[in-house]
Parts: structure tokens; sequence; C-alpha cells
């Protein structure tokens, strides 16, 4: 399969000001060294707690964050390295769904002129030409024409979420961040937009990076996951092979925390894991997450583990992974 995206090294840090003068005191370190690749065709899954550094890996890929270092590649184009109109360009090729369609979307423009926007900008069409490509849209994600003149706050949860997807949709995108797309909708709303994330991804060959905290989601839409803790990726995997072996202590935890339907049995193999996430501002020496294993080895607290290779195409940056 052809890489669509490469991300080599990519660091990510936000200054901590202080004083009259703004004076840097600090910095949160949101993405830790992260080298990945994201495959033409894929939807590769990337889980981990509350501010373990998805979102803004997400919003550097866009171009929505400057990376402190590090280098993104989209279809060969260095991302942050490229003059205006390549800039132009991938903006039309990149495009992302957020988490809260209420908020994304301008209460004060109808859904009409919020998907005509984009294209008025981007695009040189005839006044036809863009009703037709808005009907095209509406169609592919399930919403009436009648949704044209109205406001956003004339919709439910999920009809806002699907407008959010036919935004984003709207300039013909190859690869979309959807990040948290359905973790503000009720669990009976979240079925149909996660079927159809699934069949747009077919009918238009699109390429997702799918950030969620919910495993649950992430193995029925991924095909690679991506475990994130701290701004480092832990573990990476084929989605199967990640959730029936996982070998970073830290996925084993998240793992062990989905719900399953016998409470019996899911309370047996519960890994609680000790103590809370430390602060990206303080970040831990060596392994990031050995303030929390129970597998915790000298080497653990001096030295960072590199990505072991598990098996082909499954790594995990843990020294209970290193062959001895
Ligand atoms: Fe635990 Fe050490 Fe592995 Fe880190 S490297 S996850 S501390 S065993």
């Amino acid at each position: 399969m052809d890489k669509l995206i490469k991300i080599k090294n990519l660091i990510k840090e936000f200054p901590i000001q202080k004083g009259f003068f703004n004076k840097k005191v600090g910095a949160v370190h949101a993405i830790n060294n992260i080298s990945l690749d994201i495959y033409k065709g894929e939807t590769l899954g990337l889980v981990g707690e509350s501010g373990c550094g998805k979102t803004t890996t997400g919003r550097c890929v866009l171009g929505l964050e400057i990376p402190t270092s590090g280098t993104i590649l989209f279809d060969d184009i260095d991302t942050n390295n490229c003059d205006t109109a390549q800039k132009k360009e991938l903006k039309k090729r990149m495009q992302i769904i957020f988490q809260n369609p209420y908020s994304s979307l301008n209460p004060r423009m109808t859904i009409g002129d919020t998907l005509k926007e984009p294209i008025a900008i981007h695009k040189h069409f005839s006044k036809s030409e863009i009703d037709t490509n808005i009907k095209k849209l509406l169609d592919v994600t399930g919403l009436p024409s009648t949704v044209l003149n109205k406001y956003p706050h004339e919709f439910s949860g999920g009809q806002r979420q699907r407008i959010g997807i036919a935004r984003a949709l709207v300039l013909n995108p190859e690869f979309i961040v959807a990040d948290e797309p359905v973790s503000a909708l009720d669990v009976s709303i979240q079925a149909q937009i996660i079927n159809l994330l699934q069949n747009l991804k077919k009918e238009l060959g699109l390429t997702y990076l799918f950030i969620s905290h919910d495993l649950s989601v992430v193995q029925y839409i991924s095909d690679r996951v991506a475990v994130m803790y701290l701004g480092e990726i832990v573990e990476l995997a084929y989605t199967e092979e990640l959730f029936n072996n996982p070998k970073h202590p830290y996925t084993q935890a998240l793992l062990s925390a989905i719900p399953t339907p016998d409470p019996n049995n899911s309370a047996s193999k519960r890994i609680l894991l000790a103590g809370d996430i430390p602060s990206p501002a303080n970040l831990p020496e060596g392994c990031k997450f050995h303030t929390r294993c129970k597998y915790v080895m000298d080497i653990c607290r001096k030295e960072i583990p590199p990505a072991y290779n598990v098996q082909d195409n499954h790594q995990a940056a843990c020294y209970l992974c290193r062959e001895d």
C-alpha cells in the first residue's frame, strides 16, 4: 500500500509563559518525537487517555498547529515547508470532522451557506454546478434538501454531525481527521455515524485518522491502531492483532477496561493503573509509563524504550518486548 502521510520525529511543545514580559518558564510537551505512516485508503485509529496528544497530532497533520520540530509529508509534500499555492491545495485535500458538531457550525449561517462557502473560496464553479454538488453531498450523507435553509440549532446531534461530515466532504478531500466524531452523540446515533463514515470511505476512497478514547468504536472502524501515552506512540499494530495480542502494559490496561456483557468476567481481568497520568509539563525520565507500570525495571526509569518489532507490522515501545 502507498503511504499518503509520513510523520517523522514530530515534536510539539507549547510554551508556558509567566510575568509581565511573558517569559518562557517551561513547556507542555504535547507530542514527543513520534514517527508514523498513514497508508492510502486505510483508517488509522489513534487512542489514548485525554490529554495524551491525539488531537494535537491530528492538528499538526492538518497544519492547524506548527510543529516544534520534525516533518510531515502529505503525498511527499512537506506540509510545513511548502509554498502558498501548495498550502491552499493541501487544505482542499485534507479536512477535519470535529467532536462537537454544534460548536463547529456557525449558528448565524444556514446549512446551505455553510456548505457553499468552501466551494466559493476554493473552486470556480457556476451557481448551478455548486447546487448540483451540494445536492450530491446531501445524498451521500443522508440529509434531505430541506436542511439547506435551516440553522444549526434546528437539528439533533446526529443530524448536526451529518452536516459536519457533509461540510468536511465539500471539497472532495482524500484525507480526513475524525476527532472524536461520535463521542458527543447518543449511543444509538453513534452507530449510524460510524456506518456512514465506513460507507463514505468505500464510496469515495477516503483515508481517515480516527481519533478516539472509545476502544470499541476504534476496534470496529480501524484497520490499524496506534496507542498514545503522554505524547508518544507506545504500540502500533493491525486492529485484530492489537486487540488479541496487546504487548505494551498500557495497551493491556486500556483493553481490560472495555466493558463486556459479563460483569463478573470483566472485573476479574480488569487491570487498574496506579497513580495519575504525569503532567506533560513535567515528564518522567525514561519510559513515560514507568510511574504507573507494575513491570517497571531499573532501565525503564533511565532510558526511553525504542519501538521493538513484536511481529510483522506490530511494534511496542517496551523493554518487555526486547529480545535478549
Ligand atoms: Fe513498563 Fe518498563 Fe515497559 Fe515502560 S518499558 S511499559 S516501565 S516494563
